[in-house]
């Protein structure tokens, strides 16, 4: 599903460049549950924004299912993005002014689907996320723990090819989080690949396999024995 080989990512600042990224290379299989961890600044964000076509490589390939990502320009490159997929922040990045409903049937409507079935789509996956109750509240009215089920929602409903989560667990107490993740668990048991950024061993624990980033390189990529998250609960 994903293949990257010898990836470098440097960013200039004036005269100085910060060397981000030092010849990454690894590849992720569908249906994976895979979690990059390492501590604050070792790259994992930058990583997961190049595997999510937000920003590209200096140097190296990337392959996202079968395509070379490549040189594409901005409108390919959306058009990928909004196919292949689904973004999950720490920060929820939900719209304020929109309802549940509206936030999660957003990116259909990019796709140009008809109002009706847009709704009735997101509809549908607010209910796998638990929130069919919700779907006309606003953002505001919304624990984190729902704010970020919302956008889980929102990051499923296009249907992607994988799931990127960035930190997805840092804005929220223990317990939220691993009811968060236990969502996670029940998505890519569902066949869905996922990869998951994370500082925090517990939520690495939660995954299938670790890559760990150090200083831009990776150190240890293992297969783990998943904890289930609700164990924990
Ligand atoms: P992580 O997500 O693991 O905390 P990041 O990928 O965000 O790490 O950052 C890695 C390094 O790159 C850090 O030293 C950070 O300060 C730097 N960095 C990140 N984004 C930028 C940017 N847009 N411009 C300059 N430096 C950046
Ligand atoms: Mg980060």
């Amino acid at each position: 599903m994903i293949e990257i080989k010898d990836l470098h990512k440097s960013y200039k600042m004036g005269s100085n460049s910060l060397h981000v990224l030092k010849g990454i290379n690894f590849s992720v299989e569908e249906g994976e549950l895979v979690a990059i961890m390492g501590s604050s600044g070792s790259g994992k964000s930058t990583l997961l924004n190049i595997l999510g076509m937000l920003d590209e490589a200096d140097e190296g390939d990337y392959v996202l299912d079968g395509i070379p990502i490549k040189n594409l320009n901005e409108t390919k490159a959306a058009n990928y993005r909004n196919k292949f997929l689904g973004f999950i922040f720490q920060s929820f990045n939900l719209i304020n002014y929109k309802t549940a409903l509206e936030n999660v049937a957003l990116p259909l409507y990019y796709q140009k689907m008809p109002r009706k079935q847009r709704q009735e789509k997101a509809l549908k996956y607010l209910d796998q996320v638990g929130l069919k109750e919700w779907s006309h509240h606003l953002p505001s009215e919304l624990s984190g723990g729902q704010k970020q089920r919302v956008a889980v929602a929102r990051a499923m409903v296009a249907e992607p090819k994988v799931l990127l989560a960035d930190e997805l667990t840092g804005a929220l107490d223990s317990k939220t989080s691993y009811e968060v993740m236990d969502l996670i668990q029940k998505i890519n048991d569902q066949g869905n690949t996922i990869l998951v950024v994370t500082h925090e061993p517990d939520i690495a624990q939660m995954c299938k396999r670790i890559v760990h980033l150090k200083d831009g390189v990776i150190v240890k990529d293992e297969k783990v024995k998943q904890v289930k998250a609700l164990a924990n609960v």
